[in-house]
Order: C-alpha cells, then structure tokens, then sequence
C-alpha cells in the first residue's frame, strides 16, 4: 500500500487530483484509515490512474471516463476512437457555421467581376417497388431543394417542406444575413411538416436545399439525402448523412462494405425540425455541377457510377434522366429524386 505522496510521485498526479478522482468516482483509494482519513492506494492502480489523467486532458466527460475505466482494453480503445470521433464530428459543424460566418462579414468587401447563373434542372419518380412516390424534388433560378418523406403522410410533408421555402426564389430577397435568412425558412419549412404530420412523430421528411445568392450557394441539410459537387472532374460529396449507420460508420463501429446492407441503414438521426439542420457556405465556379439527391439514387447507384453520369451527360436535364434511370436499372426499390445545377458564365 502507498500513501496518497507517493502514489501521486508514482503516478506523477498530484494529491489534488487524487481526491478529485476519488470524489468524482473515477479512482477510489484501496483503503481508507477509518480513524485518519488518509487514502491507501495500491500499485496496481497506477495504470488505472494514469489513464483517468490521459483521458481528462482528452476532454472526455467524466460518465464516459468511467465507462472506459470500466472495460477491457480492447473496449476500450473502440470507446475511445468512438468518443474522438463525436468530437471530430461536433468540430466540422462549428467550422462550417464559423466560415459561413466569416464569408458573410466579409462578402460586401468582395467584387465580383464575372457575373454567375445556374442552369438547372429536376426529376423525381416513384421507383421500381413503392406504390406512390413521396420526394419531392425542385429547382429554379435561386432554389434547389430535395425533400424525402416518410410515414403515411409522407409526400405532403416533403412537399409542404420545399413549398415553404419557395418564397426565396423571389427576385427580392427580404434584408438580412443569408443565414439569417435560411434559418427562417428552415423553420417555416418545420412548422409547415408539423402542421401535415398532426401531432404524429412518424411522420416527417428529410431536407437537402441550395440557395443561390449570385455567386456562393448556401447550403441547408438534414437527414440522408445528399449534396455533391463535381468540379474539376472529381467528385465531393458536401452533405453528412443524419442516420444510424453513417454514426456508426463514423465511429468506426461499422466498415463501409458492412453499412451498404445494414438492416437499419434508413434509420434518421435527424430529420426536418427535430434537430438543427447543417449549413455551409460554397463559393460557387464556373464549370461547377451540383447535385441534390435522395437516398433512392445513393442507396442503390455507387459514388463512382453517379461521378460518371455526372461528367458524361451534356446538359442538367440530361443528368436527372441518367442518374434516375441507373437507380430503377439497379432495381428502384425507393422513390428516387435528383436535381442538378450549373455554375455558367452569364450569357455564356
Ligand atoms: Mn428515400
């Protein structure tokens, strides 16, 4: 048995610490004198000890602190990697708010010299297997939108969703920050579901929209349908799944190959007003292809067949019909909504 000095010597915390652990539960002493107070640790403790600082100076809460001193090492460590990655996850969000932020303090001191406008287009269909088709898919000259429903009022919730949002295809915007701005209309676009789902939590639907703003698109996402752009030949997706699989797949709980026939891979985290919604800021180019989907296309059609039909159909209309089709080719099994857009030269 040490004393309370030397096992801080030892485990090179400090007796501060000690009681600190000891208090929080995360590291009690051997023994306690019943007459003193003073705390006993054995040596065996050590690694334990050691392992409470490593994982304070980590930052992880002090619950989940004690539920990796609770497991076997190889548990452990997948704990671990699963918490790094939360925090990773959490980071990319507020830097994206953060650069959304600073690209719009900043944006008025910016000139534009070349004149921007998208040419687009939109297709939706019901698929191979599902009676009725409940996406919702639309673009114009400012708005693209991709709105997947579910539950038995599924295509009045994703349509009452985009319809929401459609007053921001006004030539006038009304004054304020584009962020501002989607903020509002994301939560018109909520209260608009709610209003269709009736009090019924099992109805809802998914949100992926583009705001063109004359030369950035604004981006507002939530649930798994998905945002990609094709600039320079390559293929960027820009949208984070809100869904069961793509959490575990982050926490490296689950591989790619494991998630693509996962039973529950339709299972949302988040969906359109029952959590907030991702938003990003892209510079748009000249050249650039956006594209909105839902998870008929990306469930059945792989990221490399969708960069190819991408790159090899001539005009947005041409795409939607492609990338429709490879997904009803591969068996339809879920309504499938695509809209894609260009960057083009004004008059170009
Ligand atoms: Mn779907």
């Amino acid at each position: 048995m040490l004393t309370i000095g030397a096992f801080a010597a030892a485990s090179r915390l400090s007796p501060k610490a000690l009681r600190l652990y000891d208090e929080l539960d995360l590291l009690r002493p051997a023994r306690v004198d019943p007459d003193t107070g003073y705390r006993y640790y054995a040596l065996a403790q050590l690694e334990r000890a050691r392992l409470v600082a490593w994982l304070r100076r980590l930052g992880m809460p002090l619950a989940g602190i004690r539920e990796v001193c609770a497991l076997e090492t190889g548990d452990a460590a997948r704990e671990i990697r699963a918490y790094w990655a939360r925090v990773e996850r959490e980071t990319a969000v507020r830097r994206d708010l953060a650069a959304f932020l600073v690209d719009h303090l900043t944006a008025e001191a910016r000139e534009d010299t070349v004149m921007l406008e998208l040419r687009y287009s939109a297709h939706s269909d019901t698929g191979r297997v599902r009676p009725a088709n409940q996406d919702t898919a639309y673009a114009g000259a400012r708005l693209l939108a991709v709105a997947d429903g579910y539950g038995p009022a599924g295509a009045p919730a994703s349509s009452a969703a985009v319809e929401a949002l459609k007053f921001l295809e006004r030539e006038e915007l009304p004054a304020g920050s584009v962020l501002n701005l989607l903020e509002d209309a994301v939560r018109g676009a909520s209260e608009a579901v709610r209003d269709v789902a009736g009090g019924s939590e099992e109805v809802g639907t998914t949100l992926t929209a583009l705001l063109w703003t004359g030369s950035r698109l604004a981006l507002v996402h939530i649930g798994d349908s998905r945002a990609y752009l094709l600039r320079g030949g390559a293929l960027f997706r820009i949208s984070h799944d809100h869904s069961v699989v793509q959490s575990l797949l982050d926490e490296g709980r689950l591989t790619p190959e494991e998630a693509t026939s996962h039973p529950q891979r339709a299972l949302l985290l988040k969906a359109l007003g029952t959590g907030a919604p991702d938003m990003k800021l892209h510079e748009a180019l000249p050249g650039d292809r956006y594209l909105l989907c839902s998870d008929g296309l990306t469930g059945v059609v792989p990221d490399d067949r969708i960069a190819d039909l991408l790159t090899t159909a001539q005009a947005p209309d041409d795409a939607v019909h492609a990338l429709v089709e490879a997904a009803n080719e591969a068996g339809g099994p879920d309504n499938v909504s695509c809209v894609v857009a260009d960057v083009v030269e004004v008059g170009g």
